[in-house]
């Protein structure tokens, strides 16, 4: 499922491929994924349109039309963007697809959870979305983190939520507590303040890492670094780093994936 890594290499792959290009067909093939927005006005906005650059703010993906606003990329659980050459060739789970001279961007949406849209203005969606500040903003920082763990929720909870923090989901948040030796229930109050700026830095260098290793990419998992709990984070896996079976419990709604010896359970 796309977390901020994800995104970014999206982004990457869309600045690599479909820029500054004429847009010459928008084909919808499953308007559901543009929710209230109607296809014919999607199509208008964007045929004939160029796409002239991107950001990217947590797990969303804002791409800047050289006329007129934003298109808005969300992926949900199963989402993913390809670029293809040439541009009809298929792709399994198409929902939309912008065809340029010799390729196609793809959005492809197995499951239909997120969302495409168009935006008058990248600062607006962000804020309608009520999303924080992107994890690797520097915005993002030990203030921001603080004010947020003094509520009174989990430590998970608080890194997944994306009004705290835009970027992070359930799989990251298990690899940045791993990496910060703290268990996913341990009271966000009650993690010091040294604890808190290591966990800061976790944040950002896990995120960092994921996207260096090419995050959701074939060998992706053999690439990262050998300490890293996510190659492990299924039935039967260990810690990587003192080889004890990892153990689960559900946390924010989600299966969360921990050592019991090095994430120690708060007392
Ligand atoms: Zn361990």
């Amino acid at each position: 499922m796309p977390e901020l890594p994800d995104v970014e290499l999206y982004k990457l792959r869309l600045d690599d491929h479909a820029l500054h290009q004429e847009i010459a067909r928008v084909v919808v093939s499953d308007a559901r994924i543009l929710g209230e927005l109607k296809e014919r006005a999607f199509v208008a906005r964007l045929k004939g349109n160029r796409l002239e650059g991107t950001r990217r703010h947590g797990k969303h993906l804002l791409v800047q039309l050289a006329n007129d606003g934003w298109l808005t990329l969300h992926f949900g659980m199963t989402g993913d963007l390809r670029y293809v050459e040439p541009p009809d060739a298929e792709v399994p789970y198409d929902r939309v697809r912008l065809v340029f001279e010799r390729g196609s961007l793809v959005y492809v949406n197995r499951r239909m959870l997120g969302r495409v849209g168009l935006s008058e203005d990248a600062d607006a969606f962000v804020e309608a979305e009520q999303l924080g500040p992107d994890a690797l903003d520097p915005a993002f920082d030990l203030g921001a983190l603080s004010a947020a763990l003094d509520g009174r929720r989990d430590v998970k909870a608080v890194l997944m939520d994306q009004a705290v923090v835009a970027g992070i989901g359930n799989l990251y948040a298990d690899e940045i507590l791993f990496q910060a030796r703290l268990h996913p229930k341990t009271p966000g109050r009650s993690v010091d303040k040294a604890r808190r700026r290591a966990l800061l830095g976790k944040i950002k260098q896990v995120l960092e890492t994921a996207i260096d290793c090419g995050a959701g990419a074939e060998q992706f998992l053999e690439r990262l670094p050998k300490d890293y709990l996510l190659p492990q984070r299924h039935e039967g896996g260990v810690c990587p780093r003192c080889g004890k079976a990892l153990a689960t419990l559900k946390a924010a709604g989600r299966t969360s994936y921990y050592c019991p010896r090095c994430q120690k359970e708060p007392a």
